[in-house]
């Protein structure tokens, strides 16, 4: 990478607090429990992919939105360590910043509530504003935790500028056509259902599943399919790229580490292929260590998988 210009990600997104709560049992309805413990852990889709991007070797920036709480001052602080430009980061006023309680038992079991709190304020007209974030960025990245019509706006603003857009469709929703104009989307095996319809079970499915995508309007797709790998469609040729084998522990941003590796793999070799077979070893990293930003790997641990 010595000398070699980094490639600019644009990432527009959620930024996060996670709560994660510790407890024996969940609590039922009307029921009060003593925790265990709580943590505060930085996470929210797009923060999330952005630290994938940048420890991966991109130039990332982050556009988005915190509260003017304390949360927030912490989420920058965060991102800043890791090396990511916050210039286009806004500060909601009296807003709180981007929350989920994480509810975990002893069992593993959990039940989450998300706050999209700051998340939900950045607006379309804000993209525009940070246009010169997005107009001169290789790759910009998006998903669904922010509102779509601020999602969509940055897709238009890219395409006008020639930047290559990839849309990770999580959380799974429902969406409309103009939001899937866009150079890949990479959705997981029941995001891409959501979209699509159908179930997703054999890798003949997957097949059909990605053909019935891409006719929906994306010029490329890419199915994750937890350790089974991903499915590429490219309008021309199906292919499955294996992942390889891991002792998955916790495959909590797995698929967030595989959208940043991609990015920063695809605009450094122009090749789909090759940034997915990349990607694949980010999210398998990923998933052999637990926590989410936590496990999302560094360039050269993907560098020493990869051979
Ligand atoms: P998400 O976290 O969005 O549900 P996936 O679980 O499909 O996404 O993971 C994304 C990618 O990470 C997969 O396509 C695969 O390449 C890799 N991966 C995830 N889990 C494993 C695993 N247990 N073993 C190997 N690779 C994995």
């Amino acid at each position: 990478m010595n000398n070699v210009p980094k490639p600019t990600i644009a990432v527009l997104g959620s930024i996060n607090m996670d709560l994660v709560i510790r407890c024996e049992h969940l609590p039922k309805p009307g029921e009060t429990v003593s925790a265990q413990s709580m943590t505060e852990v930085p996470g929210g889709k797009g923060a999330n992919q952005a630290v994938a991007a940048a420890r991966c070797g991109g130039a990332v920036r982050m556009i988005g939105c915190v509260g003017d709480d304390g949360f927030g001052q912490k989420l920058l602080a965060n991102l800043i360590a890791e090396s990511i430009d916050c210039d286009a980061v806004l500060k909601a006023e009296s807003c709180e910043s981007g929350l989920a309680i994480v509810n975990v038992e002893n069992s593993g079991e959990n039940a989450i509530i998300v706050i999209p709190g700051a998340n939900a304020r950045i607006t379309p007209e804000d993209v525009r504003r940070f246009e010169p974030a997005i107009n001169d960025c290789d790759v910009l990245m998006v998903q669904l935790e922010t509102p779509q019509p601020t999602v969509l706006a940055g897709i238009q603003t890219a395409k006008r500028s020639g930047a290559k857009v990839i849309l990770d469709p999580a959380p799974a929703a429902t969406l409309e056509n103009e939001l899937l104009d866009v150079d890949l989307i990479c959705p997981n095996e029941s995001e891409a259902t959501a979209i699509v319809g159908g179930s997703l079970e054999t890798i003949d499915d997957a097949v059909t599943i990605a053909k019935q995508l891409h006719a929906r309007g994306p010029a490329a797709v890419a199915i994750t399919l937890g350790p089974r790998g991903t499915m590429l469609y490219d309008g021309a040729r199906a292919e499955l790229i294996e992942s390889i084998e891991v002792d998955a522990v916790d495959t909590t941003a797995a698929g967030d580490a595989f959208a940043g590796a991609l990015a920063v793999r695809w605009a450094e070799t122009g090749s789909l292929r090759d940034a997915i077979a990349w990607a694949n070893h980010a999210g398998a990293l990923a998933a052999s260590k637990r926590g989410a930003q936590p496990s999302l790997p560094h360039r050269t641990q993907i560098q020493a998988v990869c051979g």
